[in-house]
C-alpha cells in the first residue's frame, strides 16, 4: 500500500476523524499513484491515520474511507457501507416503497464524494469523488441488489465534479425492469444488456418452440438470459441444456429459472463457444430431441455474407448430427446479409453433409411487432426453419 506522509502536526484533524486531507498538509507521496487510488495516511513520524482515496490534483487530496489500517477497500467494503446506510434508514423511517429519501449522505455515511436518493422504484446516485468513481461498478452493482430499485440514473454533473477532475456522467446507469413474456417473468438490463437490452424478435419464436419442448431433451445455443429455455421448461421439457460464451447472460438465466419457479434440477448453464461445445457434444456421443441455434448476427452486410455461410454451416451441421432420429431443429440467422433464400440452402447443405434425411415443418420470422416494409425488404433480417429429421 502506498503511503502519503503529512507533514508535521498536520494529522490533527485526522486524529478527530475529519475525513479530508487538504494538498497542503501532504509532505510527499510513495510511489507512484493516480486518482482513485488507495493509500494509506501517514503522520509525519510514519504511524498510521487513515485508509483514503487519493486525488493528487485536486485541493482535497484525500479522503478517509476507514480508520483501521487493516480495512480493505473494495466491491465488498462498498457493499457494507451501502448496507449500513440503507439499513439505518430503513429501522428508524421506514419509508413506504413509494415514498422519496436519502439513501446515502457521502462523508456522514462514510461514502466521501456519494449521494444516492431514492424516488419511490427509481434511485438516483451522484458521485462527485475520484474515489467513489473508481468503484463506480462496485457501487451500482450493491445498490442494484440492495435497493430493489427498478432503475439507477446517474447525475454526476455537480459543479464540484470540475473540482475533482471528473467529467460529468448523466444517464440510466444500470436498469433492470421486470417484464412479463407468455407467462414467463424476465429481468431486462436497458443499460447494459445486448440489443435495447433484450430480443424482442424472437417473442413468439420463444412461444412456439418453448411448446414442442414437452418430455424432450432440449440444447439451446446461444441461450442469451434464457428466453428460450425458459419457455421450454415451462413447457415441461426433460432436460434444457444451454450454450453462451457470456456469463452476465447465463447468470441472469439462472436467476429467472428461480424467479419463475422452474425446475432448477432440468437445466444446465454452460459458458462456452458454440463452435466448440457443439464438437464436443458430438465427441461424447450426446443426442438431443430438441436443438436451438440462435447465432448473433454473422453478417450485417451482403459483403460479409461468405464467411457468415460457413459459420451457419457450421454449427448447422453439427446441429443435425446431435439429433436423435425424430429430433426437431430450429433454426435462426439475423443476419441482414444472409437471404432466407441463401439460409434455406445453406440448412440444406448442411443437413447433406450430416446424412440428415429433413424435412422443413414451419418457418419462422420476426414478431408482427417488427413489420417489414415491402418498399425495404433488408427489414426482414430475421428468419428461421424448423426442421425434422427423419
Ligand atoms: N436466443 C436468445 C438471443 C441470442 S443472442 C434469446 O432468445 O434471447 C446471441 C447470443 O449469443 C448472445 O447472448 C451472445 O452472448 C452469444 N454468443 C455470441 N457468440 C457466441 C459464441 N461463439 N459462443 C457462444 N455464445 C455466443
Amino acid at each position: 500500500m502506498h503511503k502519503v506522509f503529512l507533514k508535521p502536526g498536520r494529522e490533527k484533524s485526522l486524529l478527530r476523524r475529519h475525513p479530508w486531507v487538504f494538498s497542503g498538509a501532504i509532505a510527499r507521496t510513495e510511489g507512484a499513484v493516480s486518482a482513485g487510488d488507495t493509500v494509506h495516511i501517514v503522520a509525519a513520524d510514519g504511524h498510521f491515520l487513515g485508509v483514503a482515496a487519493l486525488n493528487p490534483n485536486a485541493n482535497i487530496s484525500a479522503r478517509v474511507w476507514d480508520w483501521n489500517e487493516g480495512t480493505q477497500i473494495g466491491a465488498a467494503f462498498f457493499h457494507r457501507r451501502l448496507e449500513t446506510a440503507v439499513g439505518m434508514r430503513r429501522s428508524l423511517f421506514g419509508r413506504e416503497p413509494d415514498e422519496a429519501e436519502r439513501l446515502v449522505h457521502g462523508e456522514s455515511d462514510g461514502l466521501p464524494g456519494l449521494i444516492v436518493d431514492r424516488y419511490a422504484d427509481v434511485v438516483v446516485l451522484q458521485i462527485s469523488s475520484a474515489g467513489c468513481h473508481r468503484w463506480r461498478d462496485a457501487i451500482i452493482e450493491s445498490l442494484q441488489q440492495i435497493s430493489a430499485a427498478r432503475a439507477i440514473y446517474e447525475r454526476s454533473d455537480a459543479d464540484v465534479l470540475e473540482l475533482e477532475g471528473l467529467a460529468p456522467r448523466t444517464g440510466l446507469a444500470s436498469g433492470k425492469l421486470e417484464i412479463r413474456e407468455s407467462g414467463i417473468r424476465l429481468r431486462v438490463d436497458v443499460a447494459k444488456g445486448h440489443k435495447t437490452g433484450f430480443y424482442l424478435d424472437q417473442r413468439d419464436n420463444r412461444l412456439q418452440v418453448g411448446q414442442l419442448a414437452a418430455g424432450r431433451h432440449v440444447l439451446n445455443c446461444f441461450s442469451y438470459t434464457g428466453g428460450f429455455a425458459l419457455q421450454a421448461l415451462a413447457h415441461g421439457a426433460a432436460s434444457v441444456t444451454s450454450v453462451d460464451s457470456s456469463a452476465d447472460a447465463l447468470q441472469l438465466a439462472r436467476d429467472h429459472v428461480q424467479l419463475n419457479d422452474l425446475p432448477a434440477d432440468r437445466c444446465e448453464w454452460v459458458d462456452a463457444d458454440v463452435f466448440q461445445y457443439l464438437r464436443k457434444l458430438r465427441d461424447q456421443n450426446r443426442q438431443f430431441d430438441l436443438i436451438i441455434l440462435d447465432p448473433p448476427k454473422f453478417a450485417p452486410t451482403a459483403a460479409t455474407a461468405e464467411r457468415a455461410a460457413r459459420g451457419y454451416k457450421d454449427i448447422n451441421l453439427l446441429g443435425f448430427k446431435l439429433l436423435r432420429p425424430g429430433g426437431l431443429l430450429a433454426t435462426f440467422s439475423c443476419s441482414g446479409g444472409v437471404s432466407a433464400d441463401l439460409f434455406r440452402k445453406i440448412v440444406a447443405g448442411a443437413a447433406l453433409d450430416a446424412g440428415a434425411n429433413a424435412q422443413v415443418i414451419d418457418q419462422f420470422h420476426s414478431t408482427p411487432d417488427h413489420p417489414v416494409s415491402l418498399a425495404f425488404p433488408e427489414g426482414e433480417y430475421l428468419k428461421g426453419l424448423l426442421c425434422r429429421v427423419g
